[in-house]
């Protein structure tokens, strides 16, 4: 866990902890998209993010209800549903 809220993330880092946190890791790329967290720096080719801001889309994201790992993440549900085909009935 990260204390400096000021610290830069990269998109995998910041879904890493959200993973081990029972968030969904696809939401950090619905929150760039959404302009929740903006880009602040550069590590190589990837983009880095406030860890601060990570945690606020975060907090917020809990408390809309939408913390669950799959409720509302289509790129969940699709991997449900392909989990479930595999598995013979
Ligand atoms: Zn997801």
């Amino acid at each position: 866990m990260i204390v400096n809220l000021e610290a830069k993330v990269s998109a995998l880092e910041a879904a890493t902890w959200l993973e081990s946190a029972g968030v969904c890791r696809h939401r950090v790329y619905a929150w760039r998209s959404e302009g929740r967290i903006t880009q602040v720096g550069q590590r190589g080719r990837s983009p880095l993010y406030r860890w601060g801001d990570v945690l606020e889309a975060e907090a917020e994201t809990r408390m809309s209800g939408l913390s669950h790992r799959t409720s509302g993440c289509r790129s969940c549900e699709r991997a449900a549903e392909r989990e479930r085909d595999l598995v013979p009935a």
